[in-house]
């Protein structure tokens, strides 16, 4: 088996804005396994306000030796070889997870839903999410957001009920909201989660900054809407704490590490009686489909990526009522369009 990378920038359509950032592009790497006459590929999401980078994926990339292994199948003893090469670097190991189960569905002639047993009929519907913006812009985002079904709304301490009441002059959609961490008051928070229960919202996403945990868990105590961790929540070592302060946990595989973690993380938050929520960073199909291989096993999901920009390189999913509809070709179902 062999390794190549290809840097490359999704445009977004319109710039993102969430509390404390907007940005109009977001850099990331994929990568190709060749194994005989196969090709996995993976993607690692490179937002800025995360530590990796393109160089230090590339960097880490280079440092695996693949010669060693004869073959796909050995995906567990791979992905501990390469989980133990160096801490850290989350992204790239994510990419490497992904490139290796699109290989080995592509080898077992199997999408991963089947491998997984997933009941498709279980698919919950994606959000599109709404960043912040000039309520102009919102209005206009929502008009253009149609084919879905449920909205996720970012906002910050500034104008909440703004926002919230310019979409409700457009559309009843449920919507979830994400704070990103921006209510840093406890009681504030609590008056604004009261309010939006009444606005036809589904949870509130990290409503209080992530080393605020202990004001978060006296939120979740009030019982108001669900609360689920993002920025609290990172990978597996985090959950039993989790279970203390919110209701649901948003499992990205950019921040666990891919497809194998997710699919555990998903297991044990099922034992603790956590609501998941499978979410996305900015990315291609490559790593949303591979995330939507697991969608169905999930509460909620919020898998937009490959709609909120212009040049993707895969096919986009397919939708059907707000909901990703995933194929029956191998591995992720990917189609790729153009060169990298
Ligand atoms: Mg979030």
């Amino acid at each position: 088996m062999t390794i190549s990378y290809h840097k490359y920038n999704l445009q977004l359509i319109h710039p993102f804005g969430i509390a404390n950032s907007q940005r109009t592009f977001t850099p990331v790497v994929f990568i190709e396994i060749h194994f005989r006459n196969l090709v996995g590929y993976g993607e690692a999401s490179l937002p800025p306000y995360l530590p990796e980078t393109q160089d230090s994926v590339i960097s880490f990339l280079q440092k695996i030796d693949l010669s060693t292994f004869n073959h796909p199948i050995e995906i567990n003893h791979i992905l501990d070889y390469v989980n133990n090469l160096q801490t850290n670097n989350i992204a790239a190991k994510a990419a490497v997870d992904i490139a290796l189960h699109d290989l080995l569905g592509k080898f077992f002639n199997k999408p991963w839903h089947k491998l997984y047993n997933c009941n498709l009929l279980k698919m919950p519907a994606t959000s599109i999410t709404i960043g912040i913006d000039k309520l102009s812009v919102i209005e206009q985002k929502v008009n253009e957001a149609k084919e879905f079904s449920i909205l996720k709304v970012k906002l910050d301490a500034n104008n909440p009920t703004e926002i919230i009441n310019c979409i409700r002059q457009i559309t009843t959609k449920p919507i979830c909201v994400d704070a990103n961490q921006a209510w840093a008051n406890k009681e504030m928070a609590l008056d604004i989660i009261e309010w939006l229960s009444t606005q036809n919202v589904i949870f509130i996403e990290q409503p209080m900054p992530k080393s605020m945990d202990k004001e978060t868990a006296w939120l979740k105590q009030k019982n108001i809407l669900p609360i689920i961790a993002d920025e609290s929540f990172q990978t597996i070592a985090d959950i039993e704490k989790m279970a203390e302060s919110f209701n649901g946990i948003n499992i990205k595989l950019m921040k666990c590490g891919g497809m194998r973690e997710a699919y555990k993380i998903i297991e044990h938050a099922k034992q603790l009686k956590l609501k998941v929520l499978i979410g996305c960073m900015n990315e291609s199909s490559c790593a949303n489909l591979a995330a939507a291989q697991l969608a169905p096993l999930a509460n909620w999901v919020d898998l937009d990526g490959p709609f909120m920009i212009n040049n993707n390189p895969f096919e986009n999913p397919a939708l059907e009522n707000g909901k990703i509809m995933l194929n029956e070709n191998p591995g992720l179902g990917l189609n790729k369009l153009g060169n990298f």
